[in-house]
């Protein structure tokens, strides 16, 4: 009986320990280092600009169908000479507005995952079509998507595990792309490491640079997100609660995969220009500099994580 126990104990909390030990190493300086130096604020800022021009990308109008169908298109683009690269587009049953996802196949099938939505919406007017930039909300994270992939391929980095970027469909109406993605994926029973959720990164002009979101996340992959700033960051960072399910980490974590969220900003500082015409790359002073910051985390996160 005691052995039982024993072994028990060893099962549950031994063993998963030393997973999160193994999978939460941080000994990877010079890798990481390498790849940060490669960060291009000039070209995250680019990014926002172009993907922030649509009138709109709300899911449920044609300039938001044209926005997910030329990411994918400039996706290819970047990872053209790389066949162990595909990027595809997720048609949904819920919503016209497809998901776009790229994979760097690894060696196995174990996922690591970053995710941010390509929707905009402006909640001020009940045109689907009224103006809403969402520079901010969340061209941003997708240029931060955008980086990571970039700087990869330039790197020419061959992964252990599968590296999937996604840029989800239609999270402002109710996060109608990562509910069926993470569905999906919980149904395939794909063996995913970790998720970090990238949705608004680049407006901070006061308080902390970084906030982990502490509500719908795993606190063991935070705390690491939170030793991955200590070491390659220089940024201040704190924890926060949104109080809600207030972006797409939570398609993962009622899934019961582990999911991080860091954020911009502390939430009483938030972005007042979100959902709204403001939330324009002007409005964050013509620079994408604080979005900067979750390109080096994201890339730490997805080197240090890939054994
Ligand atoms: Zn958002």
């Amino acid at each position: 009986m005691i052995f039982n126990i024993k072994v028990l104990l060893i099962n549950a909390l031994l063993f998963p320990m030393l997973t999160w030990a193994q999978l939460y190493k941080i000994d990877r300086n010079e890798k990481v280092q390498s790849a940060l130096k490669r960060i291009n604020e000039r070209r995250i800022y680019s990014f926002i600009k172009t993907f922030s021009s649509y009138k709109t990308r709300h899911h449920a109008t044609k300039t938001g169908i044209k926005s997910a169908k030329d990411l994918r298109k400039y996706w290819q683009k970047i990872s053209a000479n790389r066949s162990d690269i595909q990027v595809l587009l997720i048609h949904h049953s819920d919503t016209p507005q497809p998901s776009v996802v790229v994979h760097i196949k690894g060696i196995t099938d174990n996922r690591i995952v970053l995710g941010g939505h390509i929707d905009s919406i402006n909640d001020h007017q009940s045109d689907v079509n009224a103006i809403a930039p969402g520079a901010g909300d969340n061209a941003a994270g997708v240029a931060v998507l955008t980086e990571v992939l970039k700087v990869l391929v330039d790197l020419n980095y061959r992964p252990v595990n599968t590296i999937s970027l996604y840029g989800y469909a239609a999270e402002e109406v109710g996060l109608l792309g990562s509910k069926s993605i993470a569905q999906n994926l919980a149904q395939d029973r794909a063996n995913i490491l970790g998720v970090v959720q990238l949705d608004g990164v680049n407006y901070n002009f006061q308080g902390k640079d970084l906030v982990l979101i502490a509500d719908y996340t795993n606190y063991f992959q935070n705390l690491f997100l939170g030793r991955l700033i200590d070491t390659y960051l220089n940024a201040s960072w704190s924890y926060d609660r949104c109080g809600y399910p207030c972006s797409d980490h939570y398609s993962w974590w009622v899934k019961g995969v582990p999911v991080s969220f860091p954020f911009e900003s502390e939430l009483r500082y938030e972005n007042p220009n979100i959902h709204s015409e403001l939330d324009t790359i002007g409005n964050m002073n013509y620079n994408a500099n604080h979005a900067t910051l979750f390109a080096k985390l994201a890339l730490a996160f997805v080197i240090e994580m890939d054994r």
